[in-house]
């Protein structure tokens, strides 16, 4: 598998590059970001997702604790109710943060968790336990599942488990087995799933709404569009080519690189944590929700959340309204119409340069910024698109 770091970049797949890291950022920092790529199949949604193993940064876990416990903040049946001298006392570990996958062909046991046969059939000492399946292994990490729709489609019961889990941050879990008491427990993990929704069953809105509701980001990949970057995916994906890198692989360079990307990551959540939304922001994004009518509150808190990201990863320490427009369409692609997304993009854009036009020379009282809206939802349009006549209207509108 080719490294992170080494995967082509061009315009189409940028996007699920940069969706990716902020998902990573924010789990690391302790808040899922779910995360859905849809796209035609050779387009690399899923060797981008899967490649970002290769970056994820290690956690500290109580020592052998197979739910990933905090030893700050532990959550597992075993180890919530200890002292803080008893943990210290079991030790910590060091682990890669998890990434696991869901396959298909995944049984609900599998997935969620289920009777522990080693430890029931164990001849000095049979106990029936429950074992963790992938979910709540994954705990702190990432979950990856490929052809959503499929598994939308053809397995219910992990769909309804998933919906629990994405439910809210931290999502919950229950593990059942029967003749054992169920176990609830919280799960912080990022969901990230790929899918093409030209192929059957077709697109996850159509078939589990709720499901698809729950992904915070729809990242839509297009397909390379130069001969150059298309030349340069099949010499890599060529056998002679991994050939010769399995040598290069054993020396440095690589490995550094994704050093580079893990110490980002341990940057960037530290950062994360600290960065607020602006008042102005917040209204902001709070008119788009009622004025569009928006189904779910979940569009808005991931416009929010991802809005935080997308100026950390830019390495600033405020976010700006062009980091609030960059998320909207992935936050309400695979929420709203077609019609409505391109009415709120364009408005997006027109407040987002009329905001840097126009921002500190007429701060407006509440009064001529409504009336202004007014004008904009008659004329939804790129500023840019206007004519000269209606701009200096507008700026007339303004200073009243
Ligand atoms: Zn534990």
């Amino acid at each position: 598998m080719i490294p992170f770091s080494m995967l082509e970049r061009y315009e189409g797949n940028e996007a699920l590059f940069q969706t990716v890291m902020m998902s990573i950022v924010s789990s690391y920092a302790g808040e899922p970001l779910h995360l859905h790529a849809e796209g035609l199949r050779g387009t690399g949604k899923t060797t981008i997702m899967r490649a970002a193993r290769g970056i994820l940064p290690t956690i500290t876990r109580i020592k052998g604790c197979i739910y990933n416990c905090d030893p700050l903040d532990p959550h597992c049946p075993k180890h919530r109710d200890l002292s803080a001298s008893e943990i210290e006392a079991i030790g910590t570990e060091d682990i890669q943060m998890p990434f696991l996958e869901i396959s298909h062909s995944a049984k609900v046991g599998t997935v969620a968790g289920s009777i522990d046969l080693a430890r029931l059939t164990d001849i000095s000492k049979p106990e029936a336990h429950l074992l963790p399946g992938l979910i709540p292994q994954a705990h702190r990490g990432i979950i990856f599942i490929d052809e959503i729709n499929r598994l939308a489609d053809t397995s219910p019961e992990i769909t309804d488990i998933l919906l629990d889990v994405m439910g809210n941050k931290p999502g919950h879990l229950q593990i059942e087995e029967a003749g054992l008491p169920a176990v609830d427990i919280q799960v912080r993990v990022s969901v990230w799933a790929a899918s093409n929704p030209d192929e059957d069953p077709g697109p996850l809105e159509e078939i589990r709404r709720q499901l698809s509701d729950r992904f915070d980001l729809v990242c839509y990949m297009g397909r390379p569009d130069s001969v150059d970057i298309v030349a340069n995916i099949l010499e890599e994906n060529s056998y002679s080519y991994r050939v010769r890198n399995v040598h290069k692989k054993e020396k440095r360079p690589l490995k550094s690189n994704e050093q580079g990307y893990k110490r980002d990551v341990i940057k960037w959540a530290e950062n994360y944590q600290c960065l607020y939304m602006p008042d102005f922001l917040r209204s902001y994004i709070a008119r788009l929700y009622l004025k569009h009518n928006l189904e779910s509150i979940r569009a808005i808190e991931a416009i929010q959340q991802a809005a935080l990201l997308h100026a950390v990863l830019q390495g600033r320490e405020k976010v700006l309204i062009s980091d609030v427009n960059q998320v909207i369409p992935m936050a309400l692609k695979h929420r709203v119409d077609g019609d409505t997304l391109v009415r709120l993009i364009n408005e997006a854009e027109s407040k987002g340069s009329r905001d840097s036009i126009l921002s500190f020379k007429n701060r407006q009282s509440d009064r001529s910024r409504d009336q202004d809206e007014d004008y904009f939802q008659h004329n939804a349009r790129p500023l840019k698109d206007m004519h000269r006549g209606e701009l200096v209207n507008t700026e007339k509108a303004l200073t009243l």
